[in-house]
């Protein structure tokens, strides 16, 4: 038995929006920013791109310094 059926969802939403954050997609690449025109991504020499907030803190990113 898995009928496991969130009733508040109907009027609260069981997920949050994810927030989504921008990453360079590079190795060397700490960082994730909230505007993909951040400063922080400007000399970014690889593909920027879009991740959920826990994914680029899965994957070990750090809120940009250019940003609060
Ligand atoms: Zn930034």
């Amino acid at each position: 038995m898995k009928i496991l059926l969130c009733i508040g969802c109907l009027t609260t939403g069981c997920s949050i929006p994810e927030t989504k954050v921008y990453v360079c997609d590079s190795k060397n690449a700490i960082r994730y920013h909230y505007k993909a025109t951040c400063r922080g991504l400007s000399n970014c020499r690889h593909a920027i791109i879009s991740l959920s907030l826990k994914e680029a803190r899965n994957r070990g990113k750090t809120l940009c310094k250019w940003e609060d």
